[in-house]
């Protein structure tokens, strides 16, 4: 492996579903000195990121709360701020992700309902209407909140919100609903209001374009009121002790001057382009991506691990290996051999799955770039591929880029 100060000429591909590529104007915005915390730009950047999260999160009313912390510490603000001593969790499963959810509310000694997950598929709704159900049947009810994984950046996978709603509207369960969007906010749309989500969950370095560091809860009311009737003790995660005008209270204690700066820059990056060109952007990108797979899984030893086409994600795509493939081979190889950083995959899909990342700053010929990237480390390690993945998303991308410029432009897939 090079050292990390090595020289390398022209670019680095970062294709990893996050940490993701930095914008010029995110660097720029962070390199600059602090600012003593009274100084009314503190506050005017701490506004914008607010109102800016808000908005891309489709909502009018749900306080934000930021956390110097990765997607993690939000998890854990959630837990300890919506769930009472006795209070359950119900977390449908959808992979990695929501089973390590799982365990770390376990660990703050909640009890969890889980319903279970098959690879390769999008969650069960029926087990999780089901289980809400079972829970209202003995009386008193116990599950105080369902904790969703959007998008299961493990997996590639994007679950339906609305059909997790519906399931609890169906069961007449009063639970809150949460949902986890670190993987989509910023790369697919979210109607927070409209969709009923009561905490939404973010993190900085995936769609938002920042480096890691800034982990985030949405809530609203509803939420608040459980928060403030939980006899859980916590302070740096109270949500409730953070409403306030102060910037040293909105953060308890010293804000992250930098990368709240960087997250202005960023938001206004996303606004300047259009939400609805931004998701556009990362639909036609991740069909390329999915160009490119469905031509190579045509050799047989790679295939999409999503089996449900319109369940794949718009931020990464998760790519099986056949038996003997070996998948941390063709990610070292990407990376050492041909400068493309992906993914590999986690817990026991490790060593079996490989992912690239497909979100945030990312335009087409960076996508082209990494794909060849891929395909070079696949014919290196004499891996086969059945016909030409760049060719494919070329052909994609030429296609749809036609459909657009000619005014017919239909569903990208
Ligand atoms: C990345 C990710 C997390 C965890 O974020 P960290 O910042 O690594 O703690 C949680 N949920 C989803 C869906 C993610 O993609």
């Amino acid at each position: 492996m090079r050292a990390m100060t090595e020289h390398l000429p022209g670019l680095r591909f970062l294709h990893s579903p996050g940490p993701t590529h930095l914008p010029d104007a995110v660097i720029a915005a962070m390199a600059r000195q602090p600012m003593d915390l009274a100084d009314p730009r503190v506050a005017a950047t701490l506004a914008a990121c607010e109102a800016g999260v808000r908005r891309l999160a489709g909502t009018a009313a749900a306080q934000p709360i930021f956390f110097i912390a990765n997607g993690h510490g939000a998890w854990e603000a959630v837990v300890q701020n919506l769930l009472a001593p006795d209070a359950l969790a119900l977390v449908p499963g959808t992979g990695h992700f929501s089973e390590s959810w799982a365990r770390q509310t376990e660990a703050l000694g909640r009890g969890v309902v889980r319903t279970p997950w098959t690879e390769g598929e999008p969650m069960d709704v029926d087990a999780v209407e089901a289980a809400l159900r079972a829970d209202l049947s003995g009386g008193r009810h116990r599950i105080a909140a369902v904790f969703m994984v959007h998008t299961d950046t493990a997996s590639g996978t994007t679950h339906s919100i609305d059909a997790v709603r519906a399931a609890m509207d169906a069961a007449g369960h009063p639970a809150l609903l949460v949902v986890d969007a670190v993987a989509s906010l910023g790369a697919a749309p979210l109607a927070m209001d409209a969709q009923r989500i009561d905490v939404l969950v973010g993190a900085s370095q995936k769609g938002l374009m920042l480096p890691p560091g800034v982990g985030f809860t949405l809530v609203n009311a509803a939420a608040m009121a459980v928060a403030a009737a939980n006899p859980t003790p916590r302070f740096y995660w109270d949500w409730v002790l953070r409403v306030g005008e102060m910037p040293y209270q909105k953060f308890c204690g010293t804000p992250p001057l930098t990368l709240m700066a960087g997250m202005e820059a960023g938001l206004a990056l996303l606004f300047a382009e259009g939400l609805e060109a931004v998701f556009a952007r990362h639909r036609r990108l991740a069909g390329a991506v999915q160009a490119a797979v469905a031509a190579w899984a045509d050799g047989g030893a790679v295939d999409f691990f999503c089996r449900v086409p319109a369940a794949r994600s718009v931020s990464v795509t998760a790519i099986s290996t056949a038996p003997g493939v070996d998948a941390d081979a063709i990610r070292r190889t990407a990376r050492e051999a041909f400068d493309v950083s992906i993914a590999g995959g986690l817990g026991p899909l490790a060593g079996r799955v490989f992912r690239i990342g497909h979100l945030g700053d990312l335009s087409a010929p960076m996508v082209l770039g990494a794909l060849g990237g891929v395909q070079a480390a696949l014919q290196q390690l004499r891996i086969p591929i059945g016909r030409d993945g760049v060719a494919a998303a070329v052909d994609y991308l030429a296609l749809d880029s036609a459909r657009a410029t000619s005014g017919t432009r239909g569903e990208p897939r």
